[in-house]
């Protein structure tokens, strides 16, 4: 990774371990619960999802017990949190895993993609959450980070710029496994909260030096200081 990389990396790390978010899926390494949670939030908000995640986990606590379950039943519990092919998709991949498998999810971010439901970003998300693998993960946060710390001229709408961006998260990324835990956590906290798509909050942003975005543009409007009035 190159230096300046490194200490983008590092600052971001250091920013998470005082400012991220203390929620019930940073606390584990359990894939199945990363996976609900990572799938739970495709979509969905934050505050949402916390209301239907233990309620969900507590009536199916382990893959198994969701594989046992009726369409039903799973189709209940998702009840309210919307995008119904999301639990369609979790029963089906529990149902694969289990009766193909040994009934556990895989840890290599190839042999996830090919479980139902499972795209590029799932899949580096439960091999670094679950597993601490050194995978990258671009989601939307994440896409919009890097291309305005490293790239604005990137359009993370575009196929093309998108796969760019992709290249860039792989290359910044921690080759320690529980280091780029922390990374990627950082990466998607600071699309959540300070690197908004609604709003840049460059004034409270750790890597705002290093920013080519920040460098180039300056801060938001809604951040500089109201011009003093003759
Ligand atoms: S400096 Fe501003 S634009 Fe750059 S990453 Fe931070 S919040 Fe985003």
């Amino acid at each position: 990774m190159p230096a300046q990389a490194q200490e983008i990396s590092r600052r971001l790390r250091r920013w998470f371990a005082r400012h991220g978010r203390d929620l019930p899926w940073r606390r584990t390494r359990d894939p199945y619960r990363i996976l609900v949670s990572e799938l739970m939030l495709q979509q969905t908000q934050v505050s949402r999802v916390l209301e239907f995640y233990a309620r969900f986990l507590e009536r199916f606590p382990s893959l198994h017990d969701l594989a046992a379950a009726r369409p039903a039943a799973v189709r209940e519990q998702w009840e309210g949190l919307g995008y119904y092919a999301r639990a369609r998709n979790l029963h089906a991949l529990s149902r694969r895993v289990t009766r193909d498998g040994d009934g556990t999810l895989p840890a290599d971010p190839a042999a996830l993609r090919t479980l139902p439901g499972i795209g590029p970003y799932t899949a580096g998300a439960v091999a670094s959450f679950a597993f601490e693998r050194p995978a990258a993960l671009v989601d939307t946060n994440v896409a919009r980070v890097i291309a305005r710390l490293f790239a604005p001229h990137l359009r993370p709408k575009r196929a093309r710029d998108l796969t760019r961006i992709w290249r860039i998260a792989e290359a910044i990324l921690p080759r320690r496994g529980p280091t780029a835990w922390t990374h990627n956590q950082a990466l998607m906290e600071l699309g959540a909260l300070v690197c908004t798509a609604r709003v840049r909050h460059c004034d409270v942003c750790p890597v705002a030096r290093a920013c080519l975005t920040r460098q180039r543009e300056g801060p938001p409007p809604a951040t500089r200081p109201a011009p003093r009035k003759r």
